[in-house]
């Protein structure tokens, strides 16, 4: 006898509880947490005198990772596109939220992505204090909320005609990872791992409050990322495009101009792009030391508007295109 609508919603409900109790049983403390998951809501207490930072991001399958990543990278990819965030941002990571759409309530599934997104919860000691699941296409989303201290967030709009640009780590691995996907060719592993699981630079972000002037992480690809940069604060930038950081494996797989479109405008790096007075350079190094962050001066804030790409003979580089977007008009 086919099953009636109001046992199969009982099923469903009882699966989604199930689910909900792994999620619960693997969330860390913190002794802000007053409340976690299990009530209508978290309740949480904000320390005294710090400003609240507060970002989401979603990851569709087949929009923002291909359809057979594992879940565990899902579950780290899905926390640390958000810390990202917070790291550019200069702020303490705290807590999070999960909003999970899974095509069916399978607890391996769910097991795997845990791992992955609690075992970089505990790197940077942010607790999980609730979310939402619900069946449909896989799609994840977190919200993320970090402190900073008073007026010392790093923000988009104070880039200053004068300033250095830096970046961290390399560039262009996550892209090379995908092109190589795209092309059905064997990722090279070094690629995928930078593809997967991308490290959000916590570190460099808190050391760089009060010595950088402008900060945004590198998601959408470098050049449309400084782009958001030189928008909100009304200047231009001149980047040197001969020389940006690449890792040994982007070196061994793609010749130079591959490369420089990979590291210019491929995205999903989850590096830090900041400018900062040519005064402060010795702190800005000293932060990449403190953090253990490779950081590279790749070019100049200027007067006017927009970001020239030059290369080494000063003449202007032209981009295929400029950066991932979503919805092209
Ligand atoms: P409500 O119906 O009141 O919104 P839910 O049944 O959706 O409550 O959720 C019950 C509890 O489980 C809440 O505390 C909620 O925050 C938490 N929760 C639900 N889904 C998730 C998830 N994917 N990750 C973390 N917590 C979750
Ligand atoms: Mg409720």
């Amino acid at each position: 006898m086919a099953r009636g609508g109001s046992e199969r919603r009982a099923a469903e409900v009882t699966a989604e509880f199930d689910l909900i109790d792994r999620i619960r049983m693997r969330a860390d403390a913190r002794n802000d947490v007053i409340l976690g998951i299990g009530d209508d809501a978290a309740v949480l207490q904000p320390p005294a005198g710090k400003q609240l930072v507060v970002t989401m991001d979603t990851l569709n399958e087949g929009v923002h990772f291909p359809p057979e990543t594992a879940p565990a990278d899902i579950g780290w990819k899905a926390l640390a596109v958000n810390l990202s965030d917070l790291a550019a941002m200069a702020a303490q990571p705290a807590w999070c939220t999960l909003s999970l759409s899974l095509p069916q309530a399978e607890q391996a599934w769910l097991d795997a992505f845990i791992d992955g997104f609690s075992e970089l919860a505990g790197r940077h000691g942010i607790a999980l204090v609730g979310g939402d699941t619900t069946r449909g296409p896989l799609s994840v989303c977190v919200t993320a909320h970090g402190f900073v201290d008073e007026g010392r967030a790093l923000r988009r709009d104070r880039a200053q005609p004068g300033d250095d640009i830096w970046v961290s780590g390399t560039l262009g691995d996550a892209a090379g990872a995908l092109a190589q996907w795209r092309e059905a060719k064997p990722v090279v592993p070094e690629l995928k791992a930078r593809l997967d699981r991308p490290t959000p630079r916590i570190g460099l972000g808190l050391a760089l409050a009060g010595i950088a002037n402008s900060c945004i992480d590198v998601s959408d690809g470098l050049l449309a990322d400084l782009g958001h940069i030189c928008d909100r604060s009304g200047v231009g930038a001149e980047v040197s495009v001969t020389d940006l950081p690449a890792s040994d494996a982007l070196l061994s797989v793609f010749e130079s101009e591959a490369r420089r479109v990979l590291q210019t405008s491929g995205g999903d790096d989850y590096e830090l792009c900041f400018t900062a007075s040519s005064q402060a350079r010795n702190a800005v190094e000293k932060a990449g030391e403190q953090s253990g962050t490779r950081l590279t001066r790749i070019g100049c804030i200027v007067a006017g508007q927009g970001v020239r790409a030059l290369q080494d003979d000063g003449s202007r580089w032209t981009p295929p295109s400029v950066g991932y977007t979503h919805f092209v008009s």
